[in-house]
């Protein structure tokens, strides 16, 4: 090991900086969040560090370096631009024995400030000895994205609770197994749901009663479109905790390559010959089953998981058995083709007005309202597309402007830029396929303007683009 790990408890403790530029701003509220007494002596003061001393939150001392600053304090951190006087510190330190932190001078300290992922009481530090800072910064990223928040207040309560566990719990491998279930069990899905209240009354329960079975449950996750960059940090975390993942077919690889390895991954997509509910009554089973065994459920769904994915009923089905459940929201559809396309879904003088619709049912009223200002995005319009455009017709002018984006935030994203006159010919000519979003109104246009990522078609098609059959399976009419 090339340095000694060590947390120190500054709480009410003097620490020196030396330096009072933006650098050593850091430096003081880090030191400040963990309590120190801080003391600052530079020959000038950025204004934030000259603010907390006329509050006199910080002692500051506008002068020169002397070794005499050190009286007293317990650590040293140099924090100026002139390397004479770092170096000077350093060297004052070490012969007083007090432990010297120069920034981004490995080579003068001999104390390093980690990379810190902060779970308070739980802190994590990683170093790189100063090797290679930005490596240590990466992983202090994916660190942080994988340790839920939670387990800062689940850390909290067991400490509040320690005397009461230790009492119930004398035996060393019940307290651990108490622990054990702490972490995976009810309390801290309480915590996670924001509800304190819940999980103090369930320790307080099982510490009277000795702990519940940890239940299985089952987390609804939004994918999101596709990119895996745009899956939440909250569903990374749960891909991370699952035992089992039921994913559907729109669910991309990337995003499945995200998850626990030794996760049990069942893709539940709709069988050929399977009609929709015997799919769904299959999913329902699946997510029971596995619940009911204990285990950690994740239903995976493209986008987000109660927009047009059924996700609704599942929720419903698995509370009527009983079973836990969490929503894990995801970027869906038409805010990722939007995005993506470039194509603001509102957008001032143009639309105001925002629907989100299926083009199975278009024939409803609400889906073809005639005022302008109105932007419609379709689910599932690719397959429908004629009886849905021949819908829209009825009410909205033949130019009016559309957009088709297939395989939004994807490599292989192509929008297409037409009118509702030629949408259609236009999207038999360039084969576009599902899944793909249509976008109505006026601000379709802006995309062929704001496009940054994809491929754009505009019209007119190539002349001699292979045309799919009338009665292909896609697009008819
Ligand atoms: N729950 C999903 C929607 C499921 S319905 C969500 O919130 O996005 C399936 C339809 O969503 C597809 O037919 C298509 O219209 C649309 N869709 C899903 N992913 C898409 C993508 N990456 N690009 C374009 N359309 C997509």
């Amino acid at each position: 090991m090339e340095h000694f790990p060590l947390f120190l408890d500054l709480r009410g403790r003097r620490v020196l900086v030396v330096g009072a530029g933006l650098v050593a701003a850091r430096k003081i509220a880090l030191l400040r969040s963990a309590g120190a007494r801080v003391t600052v002596v530079a020959k000038a003061a950025h204004p934030s560090v000259q603010a907390q001393a006329e509050r006199g939150e910080i002692d500051l001392h506008l002068s020169t370096f002397e070794p005499r600053w050190l009286n007293g304090m317990w650590l040293v951190i140099a924090a100026t631009d002139d390397e004479a006087l770092n170096h000077a510190v350093a060297v004052a330190a070490a012969e007083r024995h007090l432990w010297c932190n120069v920034v981004d001078d490995a080579a003068r300290s001999s104390a390093q400030v980690p990379a810190i992922v902060d779970r308070a009481p739980i802190t994590i530090a990683i170093s790189s000895g100063g090797a290679a800072p930005v490596i240590a910064r990466r992983l202090r990223e994916r660190i942080e994205a994988l340790v839920a928040p939670s387990i800062g207040a689940l850390t909290a309560l067991a400490r509040r609770r320690r005397a009461a566990i230790r009492r119930t719990r004398p035996q060393l491998a019940a307290r651990r197994r108490f622990y054990h279930w702490l972490l995976d069990g009810p309390v801290h899905d309480a915590l996670r749901a924001a509800q304190p209240e819940r999980a103090e009354a369930l320790l307080a329960q099982a510490l009277n009663e000795g702990e519940s079975p940890v239940p299985g449950k089952v987390l609804l996750v939004g994918a999101g479109p596709g990119d895996p960059g745009l899956l939440t940090l909250r569903g990374l975390r749960a891909l991370n905790e699952a035992d089992v993942i039921l994913h559907d077919r729109l669910v991309s690889d990337e995003v499945l390559q995200l998850a626990r390895r030794d996760a049990l991954r069942i893709s539940v997509g709709k069988t050929p010959g399977e009609d929709h509910e015997a799919t769904q009554r299959r999913i329902h089973a699946l997510m029971l089953e596995h619940a009911r065994q204990g285990l950690t459920v994740v239903r995976l769904k493209g986008g987000d998981p109660l927009v047009y994915g059924r996700g609704g009923e599942e929720l419903l089905a698995l509370r009527a058995h009983g079973i836990a459940c969490e929503v894990v929201p995801g970027i869906t559809a038409a805010l990722a083709c939007g995005a993506y396309a470039g194509i603001p879904l509102t957008h001032r003088g143009l639309a105001d007005r925002l629907t989100l619709a299926t083009a199975h049912r278009s024939a409803d009223a609400e889906a073809a309202r005639t005022e302008s200002g109105h932007t419609r995005v379709y689910y599932m319009g690719v397959e429908r597309l004629g009886t849905l455009r021949a819908q829209l017709l009825r009410d909205l002018p033949a130019d009016t402007a559309c957009a088709i984006v297939e395989n939004g935030s994807r490599p292989e994203q192509r929008t297409l830029h037409a009118t509702l006159a030629t949408v259609l010919d236009e999207a038999r000519a360039h084969a576009i396929a599902s899944p793909a979003l249509l976008i109505v109104g006026e601000v379709a246009a802006l995309g062929q303007e704001l496009a940054w990522f994809g491929q754009t078609l505009t019209s007119p098609a190539r002349a001699g683009a292979t045309r799919a059959p009338e009665d292909g399976a896609l697009l008819a009419a």
